[in-house]
């Protein structure tokens, strides 16, 4: 019986042995004829080596009868009571010295008992292929550091889907790993695995999991509020790639994703629209949208009305918020508005306030909230027009009403109440969603950032599939 033994820890702390045979080895790999015809993945030549050793020490240590049937014992009592099948899958780095010492210690002929065994060993990518020979009855073994996963080496297949699924980049991983002294495959290898077997089986995945998504949203009787955002595959505006995310915001589940080539659509300007459009498309299949919150992109404006009209077309705060605050900062950058500085934040703060605290569709009092800031600035906090008449906010006190309040008729109070009562942005206000938002898709787009950095450039699938 050829046999090794290895000792591992069990999670108790206890030592044990366990039994690790070729026959079964055997039984969960394909035949010998089966290694012999190298994978189709991995067949680089240059990532192959024989090393031929054939002076192997003879021990003259035999085991005896006894051991190997208690040792046989532990492994099984082991087994049974501490059924750890993630132990059983754990992958090692064993250097080649420690691997000899191993076989030159506890290996023997299956076939006539001889210990003077010799060995090639051939590298296929991660894996190690040894061919195992008695030197006394010419007995010959294989043997493979990996099982196969069909045709593939499992730790060349394990190793890619690693690096693609932690969103790593091929070309360092593999790099360290040489640089280590790691057998490795090569980069073409990488792309060969991504290419015939990942994109494929993350494709898949995917799919079903919009499948299931999608029909448990058909049996619910809650309408469906959407959120969706664009981004585009390099910073500027000239990507190549723009990815359209529609996410249910009441589950917060991606439930569309449109990967938009530029030359498609006749340049990156109208991705998101044309993102939008296939993604509306997909989901109605399903079910009916109800609400949808977008930033304030124009062309997408101007899309949903007309294309859309059933579908209620909500904006992010955060994108008309962003937009005011960059036309308060840049007026307070004009001669004699320096006052208003200071107010940047606080106006900004007022808009969230106002949408938030206000009931649903209740727009008028939205924007009676938010353009009641004009007055609160210029230290007047009642008798306003409209439903809101007065500030919240107790009688001021000591430090507040020290605060810097824009005098009636300067430049920086006409400045303000000119941005804060442009017509077009109130229009916006009145769209603002108050109880959804989109910064859970910002937050999933950031997660992408990680996977398809935008220095780097893909390729459809590759983009489609990160
Ligand atoms: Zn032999
Ligand atoms: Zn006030």
């Amino acid at each position: 019986m050829f046999r090794c033994y290895k000792s591992t820890q069990t999670s108790s702390g206890k030592p044990v042995m366990v039994t690790v045979s070729t026959q079964t080895v055997d039984e969960n790999l394909p035949s010998c004829a089966a290694e012999a015809s190298e994978s189709e993945l991995i067949s680089d030549g240059d990532s192959e080596c024989d090393i031929l050793d054939d002076d192997p020490e003879d021990l003259d240590y035999v085991m005896s009868d006894d051991s190997d049937q208690s040792m046989d014992e532990a492994a099984s009592a082991t087994a049974t009571d501490n059924p750890q099948m993630d132990q059983d899958r754990r992958i090692y780095f064993i250097f080649w010295p420690c691997l000899v010492q191993l076989l030159v210690s506890w290996c023997s002929c299956p076939s006539c008992g001889s210990r003077r065994v010799a060995w090639t060993r051939q590298e296929l990518g991660t894996m190690l292929k040894l061919s195992l020979r008695c030197v006394d009855c010419g007995h010959c073994n294989p043997w493979n550091s990996q099982p196969y996963f069909g045709r593939v080496a499992a730790g060349n297949i394990l190793l890619s889907a690693g690096i693609l699924f932690a969103g790593a980049t091929p070309t360092k991983v593999l790099r360290v790993l040489m640089h280590m002294g790691t057998a490795v495959f090569s980069l073409r290898t990488f792309f060969r695995h991504q290419q015939k077997v990942l994109h494929g089986a993350v494709m898949q995945l995917w799919r079903e999991r919009q499948m299931w998504m999608l029909s448990a949203l058909q049996t619910e009787d809650h309408e469906i509020v959407c959120g969706g955002d664009g981004r585009a595959d390099s910073p500027g505006h000239c990507a190549k790639y723009g990815t359209y995310t529609m996410m249910e915001l009441r589950k917060k589940a991606v439930i569309d994703i449109q990967t938009v080539q530029s030359n498609e659509v006749g340049g990156s300007y109208h991705m998101e629209g044309e993102g939008l459009a296939r993604s509306l498309q997909r989901i109605k299949n399903f079910v009916a949208v109800d609400t949808l919150i977008t930033d304030r992109h124009v062309s997408i404006k101007k899309y949903l009305r007309e294309k859309h009209p059933d579908i209620e077309h909500l904006f992010d705060i955060w994108h008309v918020a962003k937009g005011l605050k960059k036309k308060l900062q840049a007026a307070a950058q004009l001669k004699g508005c320096n006052a208003l500085k200071g107010w940047v934040a606080s106006i900004v703060n007022h808009l969230y306030w106002s949408v938030v605290s206000s009931p649903p569709h209740d727009r008028e009092l939205v924007l009676d909230k938010f353009q009641s800031v004009v007055y609160h600035i210029q230290n007047q906090h009642q008798g306003f027009p409209g439903r809101f008449t007065r500030c919240l906010h107790g009688p001021l006190q000591g430090q507040e009403l020290q605060k810097a309040w824009l005098q009636p008729c300067t430049k920086a109070a006409m400045e303000m109440e000119r941005i804060v009562c442009n017509p077009r942005l109130l229009k916006d206000i009145c769209q603002l969603s108050s109880s959804y938002q989109t910064s859970t898709i910002e937050a999933f787009h950031s997660l992408l950032n990680h996977f398809a950095p935008k220095m780097i450039s893909f390729s459809f699938n590759g983009m489609e599939c990160r």
